[in-house]
Formats: C-alpha cells, structure tokens, sequence
C-alpha cells in the first residue's frame, strides 16, 4: 500500500521515533506546530477516523491513554491538545488515522 504512515511504521521512510510498541507508533511531526508536536498513529492501516467501527473500539483507547502516558513523559503538565484531522474539510493530509499531541505552548480556540 502506497501509504506515507505506513512506511514510516515499517522505516522505509526515517522518522523521529518517541514511542512504540505492538499496536501504535509515535514519532515527531516533521512541521511542528508547537514547541512538542508528536503525531501517534496506529500499526493497523485506517484511512481516517471516518472508517473506524466497534472493533477498533479497543484500539482507540488503548491510543487515547498513551498519549496520557506521553504528555506526563514531555512534561505537558501544565495542558495540551490532541487533534484528529478528519477528511478534507477536516485538513486531513496523511490518509491514515493519526493523531496530534501539541503542547508546550498556549494553544488558541477556534482553530482556523
Ligand atoms: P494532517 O494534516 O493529515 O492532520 O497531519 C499530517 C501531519 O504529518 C502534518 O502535521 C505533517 O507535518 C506531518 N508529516 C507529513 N509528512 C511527514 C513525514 O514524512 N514525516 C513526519 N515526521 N511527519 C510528516
Ligand atoms: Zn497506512
């Protein structure tokens, strides 16, 4: 599969690895946004958060308490935003599910 993500899970494709275990990878974004921006993605090959169903239920959390888990480790204590961009309306550019870890600096709402 020509998947950017993918390749970056198998190292075709170098990256700044912080995490990884059996199910997910975490690895700096190469544009960051904030003075922390870690992108953590699942192993397993989703288009987008527009094509989970209840099997990825597990998944999906077991994601959401390791991001916990990396913001306690870059000392994100004083708050951070995790951020799924979704399809195109969404700004989605990478087309497997990722999501995005930012801290570290005061983060505006709305996002543009
Ligand atoms: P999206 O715009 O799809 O929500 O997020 C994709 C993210 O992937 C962007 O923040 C972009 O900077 C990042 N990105 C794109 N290509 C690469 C790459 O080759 N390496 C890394 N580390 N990040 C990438
Ligand atoms: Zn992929």
């Amino acid at each position: 599969m020509d998947c950017l993500f993918c390749k970056i899970i198998s190292g075709e494709i170098p990256s700044n690895k912080v995490y990884e275990d059996e199910k997910i990878y975490a690895f700096k974004d190469i544009d960051p946004q904030a003075p922390v921006h870690i992108l953590i993605i699942p192993k397993k090959h989703i288009d987008s958060l527009d094509e989970i169903d209840e099997s990825d239920s597990e998944l999906l959390s077991y994601i959401l308490l390791k991001i916990k888990d990396l913001a306690k480790e870059f000392e994100l204590d004083k708050g951070y935003r995790v951020v799924i961009n979704t399809k195109e309306d969404g700004g989605q550019s990478v087309n497997h599910l990722h999501f995005h870890l930012l801290g570290k600096r005061s983060l505006q709402w709305p996002p543009g």
